[in-house]
Order: structure tokens, then C-alpha cells, then sequence
């Protein structure tokens, strides 16, 4: 059945294609392929509540959805900030924002017929295919850098039961591996974002953002493989095809500085992106230095009149504590940085105090504990208990 309300075109070579959930990249170059929808959507006729509530946005056939309710994720208020508001994508059903893709790539995948999914990962798209694909009854292959996933992530992929490769490199390695069975073997299919149908779930984040409070003027993201900038950024174009908005908002990515290739481009006006090849941060989902998407980024940032931004992991650490200090709410290093983020871009002028600005914290903060309980003070002898509160109480 041929979907006509849009096609898929390549971001390089600019050939189309009819809607396929099978072509994951350009059958011609290899380039990534986006998919342009074209439907006409009525907002005010949704119904249901997450992701699903958008499926007239989404183009495909599913025969079979794969959910587990995700999306519909709270937008809290800053406590300190008028104008700031944080999108806590933790709250999604395996943790991350990447339920919200994986519910659609695994919902082509079980309409497809495929037995066996495959992806590389630092840790989040592992847990989440894991547990969708789980539901689905298909099995789950997974690419591991060794030693460099988050115990949490960890140990959600192990606990739905997905087969797990480690591989001596970084997650860049392990993303090749995926890349070469994904051409030599036809038995699998990739649920990395480089997958296009995987973006078109995580879309939907932008969707609920403008129900809720309207069009931001900034949002900020943590970029990694650089695919949920994209996805959010065209979630805010769709609306405005649709007439409903009139601008898109800023998009801005945050890089940690030892693995900044985004960062590094858009900051310093660079001809060509130079990829990192040994990539080093403690926010390991955004510790990516060939990121995938780095084309569809590029345009969402140049698109919105965005920006980018990197900060190093001590200025991460103080956003993870700012945010679970001061508003009480704990995310994962990645999220954290869009806290830091925020301050440096209000602090040189680029963003004023009355823009409305949506910070996407994207994973949650249970997923990565182990640098916390490296401080060595944070018992008290119980016979300082006294003391402590006379202290407090004034
Ligand atoms: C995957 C992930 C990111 C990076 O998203 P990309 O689409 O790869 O840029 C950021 N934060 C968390 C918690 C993630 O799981
Ligand atoms: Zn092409």
C-alpha cells in the first residue's frame, strides 16, 4: 500500500522515494533520508494522549503498534525562572526520550515482519529496544563499547533480555559494526536513528511543547548523534507547514567539550566538520564523535537561526546538582548540561530573561548514579545529627 501523503528524499543526493518503512538509508548513496509528510492534520481533532496521539503526522502502515505509552512527558515550570521550562523526557517508559522513536521503529519493524533488531549504543537506545522489542516478541541484538555504558542502561538491557556484544572502542566503533551487518545482512533491522521512522516518533516532543505553552522561542538539546535536534526541529516545521506557527523556535545543541564536533563547527564558523576520534566525557550518552545525523543537524541549527554550545564535565556536574537542588529534578548527565547551557547563553546575551525557553532533559538521572557515590562526604556520623540541625533550623 502506497502511503501518498508524503515521499522520502535524500539528504545527499536529493533522489526520492515512495513512504517504505524498509529503506533506511538512500538505496543510491547511502545518505540518510527524510521523510516528508504531507497530510494535512487537523490538530484540534487529536485524540488519545503520547505519541500515538500524533499518528496522522506520522506517514507508514502499522499493522502493529508496539507501545508502552510513552510521550506525554510533564513540562515543568522553572521554580526560579519565569520563562524556563524543562521537558523531563526521563519520565518516558524505559527512562529516555528514545521510547518515543522506538515505539515507531518497532512498531514498523513487528509490521514488517522482522524476527531480529539490531543497534549500537552508549547505552539509552539500548534499553529502550530492548524492552519495545521485547514486547514485540523480537530479539534484540546489541553493540556495546565496552566498559563505557552507564550501569543503569546496563543492566535494563540485560534485565529484557537482549544479546549483547561489547566491543573493545568507542560507541563510533560499534555504530561501523552495526552499519556493516545492516548492509551484509537482510534478516535485521537497525533501530539507531539513523533510522529516519525512529525521528518521526521523537517529533512529537515539539508537538507537546506547542499544545501546552505555545511556541518557544529557544530550545535546547543535548547532541549526541545528532538526531533528536533534527526530529524536534521538524516536529516545529510540520506545524508551521500546517499554518500554526509562524516561526521555529532557535534550536540549540549542547556538546560536552571532549567530544564537541558540532559544537566546534557551528562555534567556529568551520568549512567542514571534523569528527572526534577518541571522544572523552562523563555525560556518555552525548560521548559520540562521528555523530550520524550530523547533516540533518546542521540544517535544523542553520533552519532556526540556532546556535551550539559546549561545556566541559565539571560544568555538566554543577548542572546535574543545580537541577536536583534547586528544582528537584534528577536527569542524567547529557540532560544536565542544557541547565548549564541556559546560564552561559543568558549570562553573554544570546538569550534574554522574557524568551520562552524549553530545556529537553532527556534521560533520567537513576540511569548513571555512579559518579555520586564517589563523594566521600555525604554521611554523617550520627553523632553529628544534633549539631546538624541547630544548624538548619535558623
Ligand atoms: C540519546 C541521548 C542523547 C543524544 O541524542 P541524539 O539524538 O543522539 O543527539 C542525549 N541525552 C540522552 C539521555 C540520550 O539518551
Ligand atoms: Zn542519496
Amino acid at each position: 500500500m502506497i502511503d501518498k501523503h508524503g515521499f522520502m528524499k535524500c539528504i545527499s543526493c536529493s533522489s526520492t522515494f515512495n513512504i517504505d518503512q524498509n529503506l533506511i538509508v538512500c538505496p543510491k548513496c547511502g545518505g540518510l533520508l527524510e521523510i516528508i509528510n504531507e497530510k494535512e492534520v487537523d490538530i484540534k481533532k487529536l485524540k488519545g494522549k503520547g505519541v500515538w496521539r500524533y499518528k496522522d503526522f506520522i506517514p507508514g502502515n502499522y499493522n502493529k503498534i508496539i507501545s508502552l505509552n510513552e510521550g506525554n512527558t510533564p513540562l515543568i515550570k522553572s521554580k526560579r525562572f519565569e520563562n524556563l521550562f524543562f521537558k523531563f523526557e526521563g519520565l518516558n517508559p524505559t527512562g529516555s526520550f528514545k521510547d518515543r522513536g522506538m515505539t515507531i521503529a518497532i512498531s514498523s519493524a513487528a509490521s514488517l515482519k522482522y524476527k531480529i533488531v539490531v543497534a549500537a549504543s552508549t547505552g539509552n537506545t539500548a534499553a529502550s529496544a530492548s524492552a519495545y522489542a521485547a514486547r514485540a516478541g523480537i530479539k534484540t541484538i546489541l553493540f556495546l563499547p565496552k566498559g563505557k555504558v552507564a550501569k543503569g542502561k546496563l543492566f535494563q538491557s540485560i534485565l529484557h533480555g537482549a544479546y549483547i556484544v561489547e566491543i573493545n572502542g568507542s560507541f563510533d566503533d560499534a555504530m561501523d559494526k552495526i552499519k556493516k551487518l545492516f548492509n551484509e545482512n537482510k534478516d535485521v533491522y537497525p533501530v539507531n536513528s539513523f533510522n529516519p521512522w525512529r525521528l518521526e516518533g521523537q517529533k512529537t516532543i515539539a508537538f507537546e511543547i506547542f499544545e501546552e505553552i505555545g511556541n518557544p522561542d529557544f530550545i535546547i538539546v543535548p547532541t549526541g548523534n545528532a538526531g533528536n535536534i533534527y526530529a524536534i526541529w521538524k516536529g516545529f516545521k510540520e506545524l508551521m507547514n500546517l499554518g500554526l506557527i509562524e516561526k521555529i523556535p532557535k534550536m540549540i545543541a549542547v556538546q560536552s567539550s571532549g567530544s564537541s564536533p558540532i559544537a566546534d563547527y557551528i562555534m567556529g564558523n568551520k568549512e567542514k566538520i571534523e569528527f572526534v576520534e577518541n571522544p572523552e566525557t562523563l555525560a556518555t550518552a552525548i560521548r559520540i564523535g562521528k555523530p550520524v545525523n550530523y547533516m540533518k543537524a546542521l540544517k535544523a541549527i542553520k533552519d532556526s537561526n540556532g546556535y551550539a554550545i559546549k561545556l566541559d564535565d565539571k560544568e555538566i556536574i554543577e548542572g546535574q546538582k543545580e537541577l536536583a537542588r534547586e528544582e528537584g529534578i534528577g536527569v542524567e548527565l547529557a540532560s544536565a548540561s542544557t541547565m548549564k547551557a541556559y546560564h552561559k547563553l543568558l549570562d553573554n546575551g544570546y538569550i534574554n530573561k522574557n524568551d520562552k525557553v524549553v530545556l529537553i532533559l532527556t534521560g533520567h538521572a537513576l540511569k548513571d548514579p555512579n559518579i555520586w557515590f564517589e563523594e566521600e562526604t555525604y554521611s554523617i556520623p550520627p553523632s553529628d545529627v544534633e549539631v546538624l540541625i541547630n544548624k538548619l533550623k535558623i
